[in-house]
């Protein structure tokens, strides 16, 4: 489509132009140099201002806060200026490249510089834009500051407390999940509080779909069951109810490594807690398994830990029930029960002196 011929409707010149420029939108019929006069390569703004949350650095755009995984202000002011500038739609070849100056704390001129291609003819512009940037609070930052949960997490244990271990390995798996949330854009996943308890740690969360989630891994990994409880908090004029979620953690009342002893056939070593509490007896070596309506907390007396082991000498095989060790702590020689994974050529072996007597322990797996 060739336009040889025709006049400039601006400056009256005649146009010479090139068959296979096919130029569109209301200016098209302009001569070079009137339509390079009208048109900049780039649209820029006077100035931009940036919402910025001044706790976790989330951006505000359009009518929400966006993470933006910024590493400082002068980040946010380069992607908004980026954000904002418009390259004129025919323009070809663009390349720019911006150089901040920081101003002072919270504004920066973007130094913009832009080379491409208008109308076959190069161009060069340079614009400058002050960016300001507004220190604000999002959303999510106001509730945690001011403590909004919708549900706690509260780990315990039964009939005993959660140790150290227990209740850091529970945080542990709060915040990561926490985080994992907020890694897929979940801005309204937040842990507003967590506090040691007497019994335990309690965890406020920000949904109740989120304390559920929690207190289900956290029996996953260490044992356990959830019980969940509701409790109203408020009515409002129109009747709607707010209701807060406690989801309670209760890991076994025994761990594996404990030595326990649930009825009067000696002792057990405590294997597993999931599902319901297996181990092995100390005096035969045959598994143990709590009955299904004690799960894995079947009413026994604690009676030491395997740590609590010390090795001693293996003195001499009686008969395939009994064996003869070393009191560890007396030193005197004492028959005791023979397990069967007890190794008969050993020199050593492991034994738990508790009150319920002396007791070969398997070796460690
Ligand atoms: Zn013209
Ligand atoms: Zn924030």
């Amino acid at each position: 489509m060739s336009r040889s011929g025709e006049f400039c409707p601006r400056c009256g010149e005649t146009i010479e132009r090139a068959a296979a420029l096919d130029l569109e939108g209301p200016d098209a019929a302009l001569c070079d140099d009137c339509y390079l006069d009208e048109y900049d390569l780039v649209d820029a703004p006077d100035r931009v201002e940036v919402r910025v949350c001044a706790r976790c650095g989330a951006v505000h755009r359009g009518n929400r806060w966006v993470d933006v995984g910024a590493e400082d202000y002068t980040d946010i002011a380069i992607e908004e200026v980026t954000e904002a500038l418009s390259v004129h739609v025919d323009a070809e070849s663009v390349s720019w490249q911006v150089a901040p100056e920081q101003v002072d704390e919270t504004t920066i001129r973007m130094h913009c510089q832009f080379t491409g291609v208008l109308r076959g003819t190069p161009i060069a512009e340079e614009v400058t834009v002050p960016v300001k940037i507004a220190k604000e609070t999002c959303k999510r930052c106001g509730q945690i500051a001011g403590g909004s949960y919708a549900a706690t997490v509260q780990v315990r244990a039964r009939s005993r407390d959660p140790t150290e271990t227990e209740t850091s390995k529970a945080v542990d798996i709060a915040e990561a999940y926490v985080d994992d949330r907020e890694d897929k854009g979940d801005r309204n996943a937040f842990i507003s509080e967590i506090s040691e308890v007497s019994e335990g740690v309690d965890v406020k969360v920000s949904t109740s779909q989120i304390g559920r989630a929690i207190a289900d891994r956290i029996v996953r990994e260490l044992g356990g069951t959830v019980d969940e409880a509701r409790r109203l908090v408020s009515e409002d004029d129109d009747g709607q109810r707010l209701y807060r979620m406690a989801y309670s953690a209760r890991l076994p009342a025994y761990r594996p490594g404990e030595v326990i002893a649930p009825d009067d056939d000696g002792p057990v070593l405590v294997r597993s807690v999931q599902g319901n509490l297996k181990g092995v007896r100390l005096t035969t070596g045959e598994d143990y398994e709590a009955a299904f309506e004690d799960g894995t907390a079947p009413d026994a007396d604690r009676l030491g830990w395997r740590e609590d082991a010390k090795q001693t000498t293996l003195v001499a095989i009686e008969d395939d029930r009994a064996v003869q060790v070393l009191d560890p702590e007396t030193y005197e020689s004492k028959t005791i029960a023979r397990p069967d994974y007890l190794d008969p050529d050993a020199n050593e072996v492991p034994v738990l002196k508790s009150r319920a007597g002396l007791h070969v322990l398997p070796d460690d797996e």
